[in-house]
């Protein structure tokens, strides 16, 4: 029994060892004393988690070298708070949008759009790993420089469901459970849904949009469970802002005092 037990521990080990190894984008061997540590910390049975013990660096929580974390594009935040709706054009661009706050981590392009297609579109679960650790480091550094209001609850933005059949995942999920461990408050994904199946927002323009989005979700909660509530809403890209405005709109008709959008990226 015990001899089975000690294998199962050296057989965690040796994973994490594994995983941690090499850079997830260029693949170059990483110093693994932070993965020996939690090695060992799981051979002599300690308490601590994976998750506790890589608390770092950007690069050290989401398996990148410190070259490539140093490559990942951000938003400069210092000046605007922490919220793009500060930065003019964005606040122009947005402005018929319903949503109070907008924080996303850089613009949507690589490395950031590659994982999240890895991972949207080819169910790699180790790029939905890379995205969240990125959306937790930024949160934390937000809040670092802005008087940061906490959210109340976490909604991540809803798939249709055959799209959720098809994919066999919702991609805002994890994203969202990040959000709700970081600030321990509730993910509650049986809020909100989405009516009906939309094309893309590749393929159409913010009004267009906004017009194809018009009652296409719905509350499934009841709403008293979320008046006066700071929302946070998570979604993956924003990109003409219909979809979580639409949202924020919905959430407003339940008296929600306020509507904050939480993303890896924003598409303009
Ligand atoms: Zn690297």
């Amino acid at each position: 029994m015990i001899n089975q037990h000690f294998k199962e521990i050296v057989a965690r080990a040796t994973k994490v060892v594994h995983l941690f190894n090499y850079c997830e984008l260029c693949e170059q061997a990483i110093p693994f004393s932070i993965a020996t540590d939690v090695a060992t910390n799981i051979a002599l049975n300690k308490t601590s988690t994976i998750g506790q013990k890589i608390t770092q660096t950007v690069g050290q929580q989401s398996g990148l070298c410190d070259q490539c974390a140093s490559l990942i594009p951000h938003f400069q935040l210092t000046e605007l708070k922490g919220d793009l709706l500060n930065r003019p054009e964005i606040h122009t661009l947005y402005n018929k949008c319903h949503f109070d706050q907008l924080i996303a981590i850089a613009p949507y392009q690589f490395p950031i759009s590659d994982w999240l297609k890895q991972f949207k579109y080819l169910g790699k679960w180790q790029y939905q790993r890379l995205c969240a650790c990125l959306l937790q480091h930024h949160l934390q550094e937000v809040i670092k420089i802005s008087d940061f209001c906490q959210p109340d609850i976490v909604l991540p933005v809803p798939i249709h469901i055959k799209r959720w059949q098809q994919r066999g995942f919702n991609q805002t999920l994890p994203l969202a459970h990040v959000v709700a461990n970081l600030f321990n408050i509730e993910c509650n994904a049986d809020c909100l849904a989405r009516q009906a199946q939309t094309g893309t927002q590749a393929q159409a323009s913010g009004s267009v949009r906004r017009k194809q989005l018009k009652g296409n979700f719905s509350l499934i909660c009841d709403p008293k469970t979320l008046a006066g509530k700071h929302i946070a809403l998570v979604d993956d890209v924003v990109t003409t802002g219909a979809t979580v405005s639409e949202i924020s709109r919905l959430l407003k008709t339940a008296k929600v005092s306020s509507v904050s959008v939480y993303c890896l990226a924003l598409s303009l």
